[in-house]
């Protein structure tokens, strides 16, 4: 067994950090507060290659594997969440399901400009009333004349409307008891993005609700085979469920460095809070917590990687790293004491930040679901 990343692997985590450190740490804050999408570092993380990190080089990606897209992650959110989910989200839900599900036409068409990061996109699948139940979905799409014709809606979804989306692939019923993908540019008439939704965390993310009102798309949008759309976002949920727990495991990480280092700056009763044992506990547990979360990441983006069966690891690692996160900005705002509540000190957006793990992707309780599943109960 070899925990060593390769020299690549390790290449591409210095870069990120690099960039995370000195391009998004300064503008983070400002970025939370204005609720404002950070097109300049989208740009800038295109510019690195950053935007399709797992999709082949002849599509445009950088041809890296899924335990390198999970570092990146990570090292993207130890310093801000919002810029990395808008990654993240981009690549494993928006270019995804047209790199695995796509005709050869397909990708040509759409995988060169998102791949690249020249342009988003994103994937709805979640409806107002179908949400962990995503089965439910009563997005319809009724085949007339070559034409998809849908009709429906779809909540909480990231990446929908930014000046630079190209597309949403949306689940839609294209019979009762038949659910498919179908791509749908931006700009097609009858699809409607509505104002960005003013959120806890993630705030300079792009979420929105979608509307489709008579919306025609070509027939040759459809992704994959008819009817197979159930299996197709299973499918991707798995893959998904490795990049937000990789934010996981960032931001576990993000939130010990600062305590970590507040501990050692902060001076009661005489001397550095560091020194008090009761303190120390805490980033001993948080450091602890944080390597078993990590290799938990590493191991189910390894399997996916092998080509073995990565699900149960996936939602394992999610469920993990949700929970862990949760412990880790609770203690880490702890620590902070007072100063911590405040806008400025950053411990407060991670705090902000962090709850959305333990329920997009798959809630706590729906990964629990899927791991009861898969060990046969
Ligand atoms: C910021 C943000 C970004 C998002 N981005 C996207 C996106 O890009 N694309 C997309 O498709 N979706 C996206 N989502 C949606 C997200 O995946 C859902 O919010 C999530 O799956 C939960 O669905 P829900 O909110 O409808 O909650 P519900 O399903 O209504 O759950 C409510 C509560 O009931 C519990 N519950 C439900 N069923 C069970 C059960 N059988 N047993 C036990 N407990 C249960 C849940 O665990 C939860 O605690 C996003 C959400 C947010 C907030």
């Amino acid at each position: 067994m070899n925990f060593e990343l390769s020299e690549e692997q390790q290449l591409l985590r210095d870069t990120v950090r690099d960039f995370a450190l000195t391009r998004v740490a300064p503008v983070a804050a400002e970025l939370d507060r204005e609720a404002r999408f950070p097109y300049d570092l989208v740009a800038e993380m295109a510019g690195l290659g950053l935007m399709g990190i797992p999709i082949p080089e002849e599509y445009g990606g950088a041809g890296a594997d899924t335990v390198s897209y999970a570092i990146a992650v990570e090292e993207l959110t130890r310093i801000d969440s919002s810029v990395a989910i808008t990654m993240a989200a981009h690549t494993s839900l928006g270019t995804m399901p047209i790199y695995l599900f796509g005709s050869e036409a397909q990708k040509q068409e759409w995988l060169p400009r998102l791949a690249s990061g020249e342009a988003l996109a994103a994937f709805g699948l979640t409806e107002p009333d179908a949400g962990s139940d995503a089965g439910a979905t009563r997005t319809r799409a009724e085949l007339r004349d070559g034409q998809w014709i849908v009709n429906g809606s779809k909540m909480f979804i990231t990446n929908a409307g930014t000046d630079i989306t190209a597309c949403v692939t949306i689940t839609a019923r294209t019979a009762d008891d038949e659910i498919s993908n179908i791509v749908v540019p931006n700009g097609t008439s009858g699809y409607e993005i509505a104002a960005p939704m003013h959120k806890l965390g993630w705030r300079a993310s792009d979420t929105r609700e979608l509307a489709f009102r008579d919306c025609a798309v070509p027939e040759g949008n459809l992704l994959g085979e008819r009817g197979r759309g159930y299996h197709q976002f299973l499918e991707i949920l798995d893959g998904g469920r490795i990049s937000v727990a990789a934010m996981g495991v960032g931001l576990a990480q993000g939130a010990y460095d600062l305590a970590f280092a507040y501990a050692q700056e902060r001076q009661q009763f005489g001397k550095p809070i560091s020194k008090f044992q009761a303190v120390q506990f805490q980033l001993a547990d948080m450091a602890t917590e944080i390597e078993a979360g990590r290799a938990l990441v590493h191991r189910a983006a390894w399997l996916k990687d092998e080509g073995k069966p990565f699900a149960l690891a996936a939602a394992q690692a999610k469920l993990y790293t949700g929970l862990l996160s949760n412990r880790a900005a609770n203690a880490a705002l702890q620590i902070h004491g007072g100063y911590g509540f405040m806008d400025e000190f950053a411990i407060s957006r991670l705090y902000r930040d962090q709850k959305i793990l333990e329920i997009g992707e798959g809630t706590n309780e729906v990964q629990r679901m899927v791991i009861a599943k898969l060990l046969g109960l």
